[in-house]
């Protein structure tokens, strides 16, 4: 069979390329075997391919396999003309896609929509990088509990102590100038934000010895002991000169938009994979549809990762 990597560049181009199951299953077996098709059980190469049932059979255990077995589409009835497209609307809908529309326009159930934009989420959230380095702005912010969004002025007259009621509370960090360029973020849902918190997770994210870039939470008082830490007081001025957290504050508001936008009630339990689906579309901002698709699918089929994996014996939980 053809394995040569064809990648679709719109929507509509990937609905109609995936609808043939023949060049459906070509793609994901050329992200699954770059290098030709290997057994599952034994990795042994060159099995002989069963066309009709779209199926290999092993020449050393002699079982049959599909390109689905040892990846998050094990154990899926719903076909790769579903789930490719699934892909493409979770990684390029700039402010997040519901489970009700991606039912809609592929035609399947809200639950079933759901436990796929799960699936893909949680894969998406698996791509692991190195450290950030160089200038790193260093930012917190609250959601509701009801996806409400707070402006940090506002949380701060309704919210005493470190939290408030229903609220998470949510760091993150933005590389700037990352590898190619441009930054890119990371964040994290935290219990609070106090420095017993924060602190660490610079320390595990940043590079010592980067610059770091925050505002005047007491919270980030002791960061000037690994990093070159320079503040700007929010009460005094947004930026001086590369003395500020813009950055991170337009990610907020892109997230401020697809949660408000989209997820009409995120549940707080998920609030970590909604900032892992758009900390990926951030990060991958400056390329095409297609690449961000390509990327996305790469990174999920490409590691063989299975859902039972990714979920790590968490039991998926009700659809929202
Ligand atoms: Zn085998």
């Amino acid at each position: 069979m053809d394995t040569e990597t064809r990648s679709p560049e719109t929507l509509l181009e990937a609905v109609k390329f995936f609808a043939d199951p023949d060049v459906a299953l070509a793609f994901v077996a050329s992200l699954r075997w770059p290098k030709g098709v290997t057994c599952p059980r034994c990795d042994a190469p060159e099995p002989s391919f069963l066309s009709t049932r779209r199926l290999w059979k092993c020449k050393g255990c002699k079982k049959q396999f599909s390109v689905k077995v040892g990846t998050i589409f094990e154990d899926s009835p719903i076909g790769l003309d579903k789930w490719l497209p699934a892909f493409w609307m979770v990684a390029n809908c700039k402010n997040g896609i519901s489970s009700y529309e991606i039912a809609r326009a592929l035609g399947v159930t809200q639950k079933t929509a759901w436990f796929m934009a799960h699936r893909i989420r949680l894969a998406m959230q698996t791509g692991t990088f190195g450290k950030m380095s160089g200038e790193v702005e260093v930012d917190e912010t609250y959601i509701g509990g009801r996806a409400r969004f707070m402006h940090k002025s506002k949380r701060e007259e309704k919210i005493t102590g470190t939290g408030g009621i229903g609220k998470a509370a949510v760091m993150g960090l933005l590389e700037r100038h990352g590898q190619d360029g441009h930054s890119r973020v990371r964040t994290k849902v935290v219990p609070n934000v106090r420095r017993a918190t924060l602190s660490p997770e610079v320390r595990q994210n940043v590079e010592a010895g980067a610059e770091v870039f925050t505002d005047a939470l007491a919270s980030y008082a002791d960061l000037g002991q690994d990093f070159v830490h320079q503040v700007i007081d929010h009460a005094e001025s947004y930026a001086e000169g590369k003395v500020h957290t813009n950055g991170l504050e337009n990610f907020w508001s892109l997230l401020k938009r697809s949660i408000k936008g989209t997820y009409v009630a995120v549940e707080p339990f998920h609030l970590f994979r909604y900032l892992d689906e758009q900390s990926f579309r951030f990060n991958n901002r400056k390329i095409t549809d297609g690449m961000r698709f390509l990327r996305a699918a790469v990174g999920t089929i490409g590691k063989r990762v299975t859902y039972k994996e990714l979920i790590g014996g968490e039991e998926a939980t009700t659809p929202a």
